[in-house]
């Protein structure tokens, strides 16, 4: 626990502790004494008919963005929304939604993103664990909430425009560290869990997003990722700092390879990130001579591993464009390293790449002892990227979250991720040290999903599996099961497996655990 590791700390030897200060650092910037809304604000004043944002038919300009978010946030207050209350946004991607998120941040809220898309059951779970009282939704999924008697105010953002509150902006100082949002994700006991990040951490993420990609009022960048998806934050907002314009691209161009292309290349989008499936999904669907992605200045794959041949593959392609391996957590503020690529990397290696600014990495021991350079340890995380924890989950947060043995009073954050540092200095991803997986880049513990299979009738035992990419689920009863609607009404669509095997019993390995090579041995290869 962290006691154990101030002990540790004070064991070293002076040689060790040296060792253990020099960790990777990112490079230290001052973080600007305003809120990211003020940053907005401030363009809108400088740019202010210049369009911020798209959503298909919808546009909006600073100054509608500001004028619009002000009212939200008034709209908020009114309702009651004080410092770091949970304010959920169930949102389509529309043109309401950068509306809602600007104006939360505004009211001094911490924002919840739901996606109206997610079953029921998920909804309520969520609203429920972050004691959430006021929902921001789509005029459509207004219902969802209003049942099981819960004290909830639901409201809209053309409600919120409407009200009959004054305009102006609000007045209120959000300081560093004052909660911003809180994304749930999956959790292995079978309960999502809600990490929390704060003002300070956010704002030193999408200022880094702006210096490393080198974001300007010429880009525009896309929005792709859903919003429960803690990437779709940065993409949705960051380029407003700098007068940048966002395309919010539609889900049906997302679903649709062909469209997406036909998207990024009318919009002109210059600014582009997307887990590594999707990228090559980009790359197999364009033809030759096919100038739909010429627009493109830079290019992000995050979520999870970059292959190399992927990285190969592009650059075959698109020698002048760079291409970002982004790495980090949803517990650290999104990314915390950016490897900038101008062409395939060397060694056979992938790099995650150098910390961002007011960022450490390190590589540790069980101990948080520093490991030698090319051994292989847990990754953590250290700096303002550090997230507060989990919501309402003390024993979580204490298990993930502890103090820095070198840096006394900072926290650190322990990702469960395997790496090491390789010759050169570059650190390389080793896989995970538990059962946390990435389905296109969305993160899933099987724990969870195994619990959801086990709370079917009938079910005895439960395992499930990664195979090609896709949720491969065993399961062992006195009889077939078709439980796929039993799945569907609790977990995410990207967490229901794609195959369910009923087996007469689940393989086990030398420990007597289930043994899941063997499964995915089983499982059948993914059409
Ligand atoms: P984020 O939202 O910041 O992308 P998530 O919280 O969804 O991250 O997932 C974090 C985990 O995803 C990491 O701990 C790691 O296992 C994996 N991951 C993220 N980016 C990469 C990457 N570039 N290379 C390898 N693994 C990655």
């Amino acid at each position: 626990g962290p006691d154990a590791a101030h002990g540790d700390a004070e064991l070293l030897s002076a040689n060790e502790s040296a060792y253990q200060l020099d960790d990777l650092a990112g490079p230290v910037r001052s973080l600007p004494d305003r809120r990211f809304a003020d940053l907005v604000a401030e363009q809108a004043g400088r740019t202010p008919d210049a369009v911020a944002v798209v959503a298909g038919d919808d546009e909006l300009t600073y100054a509608e963005l500001d004028r619009r978010a002000d009212r939200i946030a008034r709209g908020l207050i009114t309702l009651g929304v004080a410092d770091e209350d949970v304010v959920a946004v169930a949102s389509s991607r529309t043109i309401d939604w950068p509306v809602a998120v600007l104006g939360v941040f505004r009211a001094g809220g911490v924002y919840l993103p739901i996606d109206p898309k997610y079953p029921e059951n998920r909804v309520k779970t969520l609203i429920e664990r972050s004691a959430c009282r006021i929902v921001v939704a789509d005029p459509d999924v207004t219902g969802v909430f209003t049942t099981g008697g819960m004290a909830v105010t639901v409201t809209t953002v053309p409600d919120l425009l409407d009200g009959d509150h004054p305009d102006g902006p609000v007045e209120r100082t959000v300081t560093a560290g004052q909660l911003a949002y809180v994304y749930f994700t999956s959790g292995s006991t079978g309960q999502p869990k809600g990490a929390l990040c704060e003002h300070g951490g956010m704002l030193n993420h999408l200022l880094a997003k702006i210096e490393d990609f080198t974001v300007g009022p010429a880009d525009v960048v896309a929005q792709n990722a859903p919003l429960s998806f803690d990437i779709s934050l940065w993409q949705l907002i960051a380029g407003w700092a700098v007068g940048a314009k966002t395309i919010i691209v539609p889900d049906a161009a997302i679903r649709d390879v062909t469209r997406f292309l036909e998207t990024v290349r009318g919009a002109g989008v210059t600014v582009l990130q997307v887990v590594p499936s999707y990228l090559d999904l980009l790359l197999r669907h364009l033809g030759e001579d096919d100038e739909r992605l010429d627009s493109l200045r830079i290019v992000s794959a995050t979520g999870e591993a970059l292959p190399i041949k992927l990285a190969d593959r592009w650059f075959q392609r698109f020698p002048g464009v760079p291409l970002v391996n982004a790495y980090g957590a949803t517990e650290a503020s999104d990314d915390t390293t950016h490897a900038v690529l101008t062409k395939p990397p060397e060694g056979g290696v992938m790099p995650l790449g150098d910390p961002i600014r007011n960022v450490h990495v390190r590589v540790v021991d069980e101990r948080l002892r520093l490991r030698p350079l090319g051994s292989s340890g847990e990754i953590v995380f250290a700096g303002v990227c550090v997230g507060r924890g989990y919501l309402n989950d003390i024993e979580r947060t204490e298990a993930a979250f502890v103090a820095d043995p070198v840096r006394p009073g900072e926290r650190l954050y322990r990702t469960g991720d395997m790496g090491r540092w390789g010759p050169g200095g570059t650190l390389e991803f080793q896989g995970r040290r538990d059962e946390q997986v990435k389905v296109r880049g969305l993160r899933v513990e099987l724990g969870e999903v195994e619990s959801w299979m086990l709370s079917a009738p009938g079910v005895r035992g439960a395992a499930v599996v990664v195979k090609d990419g896709n949720l491969a689920g065993f399961y062992t009863a006195e009889t077939e099961i078709d439980f796929t609607t039993h799945l569907a009404t609790g977990l995410p669509a990207h967490m229901v497996p794609r195959s369910l095997r009923r087996l007469d019993v689940l393989p086990l390995n030398a420990n007597g655990k289930v043994d899941k090579k063997a499964l995915a041995a089983h499982a059948a290869p993914s059409t």
